[in-house]
């Protein structure tokens, strides 16, 4: 079993790279049991969504700022999320 060290660590690296099996497993085993991480996971997984979408719009011709919208989301999502 992964320890919360080793299990934050592959949900950041989640983020950069594809894990391997055995590594996609292992995380998946200890999210099932540990709240603490599973958080960490979620909010990872919802800061990702929200900078590919973030850099998508930047290649848009628009201006490169968040709505109000958009920013009042992401606080309400943070602080939700505190443990
Ligand atoms: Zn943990």
């Amino acid at each position: 079993m992964l320890s919360c060290k080793e299990t934050s660590l592959l949900v950041s690296q989640s983020l950069d790279r594809r894990l391997a099996w055995r590594e996609r497993i292992a995380l998946r085993m200890h999210l099932l049991v540990c709240g603490a991480c599973r958080s960490f996971a979620d909010q990872a997984a919802f800061l990702r969504t929200a900078v590919r979408r973030f850099g998508r719009r930047a290649n848009a011709p628009e201006p490169l700022r968040l709505s109000q919208d958009a920013r009042e989301r992401i606080a309400r999502e943070l602080r939700d999320k505190q443990p």
